[in-house]
């Protein structure tokens, strides 16, 4: 698991995203939804593994219904910090637009409910392209899958598994979890990014007027 494409792709100086390092969480498994409105809205769906957020694009975002596969496109790891990044990467950054914490929490593996923390579970499961978890967040719960198709480097199917009705559709608003912010309400709002500390402190932007 690594961060080099990830470190590869931005320019630090100018994004307010978390340069990419490697760490662990201290807890559980942690896991992110990011609606990100960039060149074409989609979600980032990000799983911590090794030390890493392991992430997928999903063009549509999640479904609660399981009959309802969402298209995942595997892309670059993104660096644990990314768990509380909400804010905006400048036009013509790479991934320029309004980016928000959809919703985050922690999961474990299917049928591994004691066990908090199953990072070589979760390798193995990556490997071979199936992944059977159990989510603990705000919008997303229960068990959801995470299966590659056959024959395809880059592209998984996410979906809902047919075990259980825990996730409601209804619960899917379209808020931030963490700030309870809209899209706009981000886009208007600069975010000064603290690495050490994580936390964010936001100020206001004064809208530029348009000539
Ligand atoms: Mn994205």
């Amino acid at each position: 698991m690594d961060l080099e494409k990830y470190n590869e792709k931005r320019d630090f100086d100018r994004t307010k995203e978390p340069k990419g390092e490697l760490h662990k969480s201290k807890g559980a498994l942690q896991f992110v939804v990011q609606k990100h409105k960039a060149s074409h809205l989609h979600y980032d769906f990000r799983l911590e593994i090794g030390g890493v957020l392991v992430s997928w694009a999903v063009p549509k975002g999640p479904s609660a219904d399981p009959s309802d596969r969402r298209l995942a496109v595997h892309v670059e790891n993104h660096p644990m910090d990314y768990l509380h990044f909400e804010g905006t990467i400048p036009a013509g950054e790479y991934g320029g637009g309004t980016v928000m914490v959809w919703d985050t929490g922690t999961y474990h593996t299917e049928g591994n409910e004691d066990i908090k923390k199953d990072d070589s579970l979760m390798q193995k499961q990556i490997e071979d392209g199936s992944i059977k978890i159990v989510l603990e967040g705000t919008k997303m719960k229960g068990a959801w899958h995470l299966v590659k198709m056959k024959g395809d480097q880059k592209n998984w199917l996410l979906m809902k598994s047919r075990s259980d009705s825990d996730s409601n559709e209804k619960e899917f608003v379209a808020k931030s979890v963490l700030s309870g912010r809209t899209m706009e309400e981000i886009s208007k709002t600069d975010v000064e990014w603290n690495s050490e500390s994580a936390h964010q402190k936001e100020k206001e932007k004064p809208l530029q007027k348009k000539k």
